[in-house]
């Protein structure tokens, strides 16, 4: 089996690491010895492309087109953009579609731009090991869509990688971790990178990691730490100086983020420091001391909005903070000090951080291309569905194939019929959320498929749900009869943020009740429609059955069904439903006798005993 490695394609930094005889290692640049590549990418003004800490260097001098953090917006549309993203990236003026960059005369996406990291990473290893390297495992956040999964393997591909498996962030850490001590019992991976959060839950067992449940942010990182300390000091500057033009002006707020990063990255290892700020047209730097009590204070909030992620996740994997054995350390953020202290006072455990919070996925991910490469057998991966998976059915009501924290890969197959009389196409409407109506949850996916002419409810359509490995959704129906088969694999254009998840999921608790009466009445509803359409088509064909009594009497419960519709009361749907279902009783007796006898005048007895068509 060929070479395979694993790469952590950052927020803020990517890596790339093999396993070397049972153990991953991390692949250094031949020419820097760096481990870390910057996720930065730089377009020059005269027209070179710069990749990690050269392209870091640009944005410090100011220069060209720089983007960080494009992991924020891969699979997301314009429309998922915020103020802050139109500040920090160079978009192109659209409100809808997906993401482009204006890079000079090109209109460039959040994948390209990927890309030239992935290249570059791939250039490193390439050079370390003296062999081509095209086959490669990359982490992805574990809440990471269809559509951002997508971007990231599209990534892969345009930078001539065959990417065969995408892994969840956690995983890996876990793996990295699982691989040196078989640990049992329950795990919360807690990473806090420079740019998103995410925690969660994992059951290890036996060397198989199962995940319970997720949640995050990703919008919450060590850059909303530099962003606050670096506002603090402006503002100290500006007010100590006179000068609060410098609040305002982008030299000034790009070195003071600078500053406050590396600020903040001496208080992990010193009680206090100086942060200094060269102003424009003064002689001599601006110096402020920060101590360690006083940067917490101003990261505080910021900080304790991670624990309120991981008592959701806890809530949604029914476990208490007790409950978790071992919590691991991922992301550079983790180093900090009070971030520590907040882990280890909400869970009670001292966290893990062994092995470099740097390096844990990317290792991870080295363990898992080693598993595919077949130099590790004994593990299996368990993730799961962020949020249910399901079709719209009668009634503009949400079905649900899939619940939310399913394990992946799984499979779901369940069966549907026709609603009316000899339709021919029937439409599978793909959907995703928490909410009881179709309208009310995000639509992945359309298609027709073609079937057999038959009466209502006879024909038999069967929709397969198929999560992989990956993630990534295929949904197929077939119709039994004809074996007509439509398969579409589900890459939404346009992916969610982790807010819109949480948003989704608060919306659907919120709407719980409302939504349940609204589904029972639309469920009663149809249950009427089909019953008052097939008593027309009973009346017709079974009118010489039928005494003149009898008729009217079926008749009129028809009529009142029908009025019982107009009041919107289930009950009283319901009730007439049922009426109409008792009188229409003896007349469908009937059709269903006179049915038989005529199959058993055309065939002998044993082929109807040994056709099931015949009941
Ligand atoms: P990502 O997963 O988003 O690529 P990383 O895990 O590489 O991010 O973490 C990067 C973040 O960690 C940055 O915000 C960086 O400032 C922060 N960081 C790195 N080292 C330290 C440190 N020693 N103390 C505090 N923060 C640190
Ligand atoms: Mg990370």
């Amino acid at each position: 089996m060929s070479r395979i490695l694993g790469i952590d394609l950052g927020t803020t930094n990517s890596l790339i690491a093999q396993v070397v005889d049972g153990v991953p290692r991390v692949i250094r640049d031949p020419q820097t010895g760096e481990r870390l590549l910057p996720s930065v990418v730089a377009f020059t003004d005269d027209g070179k492309v710069l990749v990690g800490q050269a392209a870091r260097d640009a944005e410090r001098n100011g220069s060209g087109i720089v983007i960080s953090s494009v992991k924020r917006l891969m699979g997301i549309g314009m429309e998922h953009v915020n103020e802050d993203d139109r500040k920090q990236f160079p978009l192109a003026p659209a409100d809808s579609g997906p993401v482009r960059f204006t890079i000079g005369n090109q209109a460039l996406t959040p994948p390209q731009i990927s890309a030239y990291v992935l290249r570059e990473l791939r250039r490193r290893a390439e050079q370390a090991l003296g062999e081509p390297c095209n086959d490669v495992v990359i982490t992805v956040p574990a809440y990471f869509n269809d559509s951002q999964r997508q971007a990231t393997r599209d990534a892969g591909r345009l930078a001539g990688l065959q990417v065969l498996r995408l892994v969840n962030e956690p995983t890996a850490a876990s793996l990295a971790y699982g691989l040196d001590r078989r640990d049992h019992g329950t795990v919360a991976v807690f990473d806090f990178g420079g740019g998103t959060f995410d925690v969660s839950i994992l059951r290890l067992q036996d060397g198989i990691f199962e995940v319970l449940a997720t949640n995050g942010n990703t919008r919450l990182g060590g850059d909303d730490f530099d962003r606050a300390v670096a506002g603090w000091l402006l503002k100290k500057a500006a007010d100590e100086c006179g000068r609060p033009q410098i609040m305002t002006d982008h030299r000034v707020f790009t070195q003071a983020r600078r500053e406050a990063e590396n600020a903040k990255i001496r208080l992990t290892t010193e009680p206090v420091t100086v942060a200094t700020l060269v102003l424009p047209g003064v002689d001599t730097p601006y110096e402020a001391l920060l101590t360690r009590e006083e940067f917490e204070t101003i990261i505080r909030a910021t900080a304790e909005q991670t624990i309120v992620h991981c008592r959701e996740a806890l809530k949604d994997a029914q476990i208490r903070p007790e409950e978790i054995d071992s919590v691991v350390l991922v992301g550079g953020s983790t180093r900090i000090p009070l971030v520590r202290t907040l882990v280890r006072e909400f869970f009670g455990v001292e966290p893990l951080a062994d092995i470099d919070p740097d390096e844990v996925v990317a290792l991870g991910a080295a363990v898992q291309a080693d598993i595919l490469a077949g130099g590790t057998k004994d593990m299996l991966l368990l993730d799961v569905v962020p949020l249910s998976l399901g079709i719209e059915t009668m009634g503009g009501v949400m079905t649900r194939l899939i619940h939310r924290n399913t394990k992946i890969p799984c499979t779901v197959v369940e069966e549907f019929t026709t609603p009316a009389d000899n339709v021919t196409s029937i439409d599978i409407h793909v959907l995703q959320g928490e909410r009881e109506f179709a309208r009310d949850n995000r639509s992945l996916a359309r298609f027709k498929l073609p079937v057999e002419p038959l009466p209502a409810g006879m024909a038999r359509v069967l929709v397969m749900f198929l999560i992989d490995a990956n993630g990534i959704l295929s949904v197929t129906a077939i119709d039994e009869k004809t074996k007509n088969e439509h398969t579409v694999e589900v890459k939404p254009s346009y992916g969610l943020t982790d807010e819109q998840v949480e948003e989704m999921l608060i919306d659907s608790f919120d709407n719980a009740e409302r939504d349940v009466t609204e589904r029972l009445l639309a469920e009663a509803v149809v249950a009427a429609e089909s019953i008052l359409l097939h008593t027309d088509k009973a009346l017709k064909e079974g009118a010489d059955l039928l005494q003149p009594e009898e008729r009217d009497e079926i008749v009129s419960a028809e009529t009142a069904l029908r009025k019982a519709l107009e009041s919107t009361d289930r009950q009283t749907i319901l009730d007439a439903t049922a009426a109409l279902d008792a009188a229409t009783k003896p007349l469908a007796d009937r059709l269903l006798d006179r049915a038989v006898n005529r199959l058993l005048k055309s065939r002998t007895v044993d082929e109807v005993l040994a056709s099931d068509e015949a009941v």
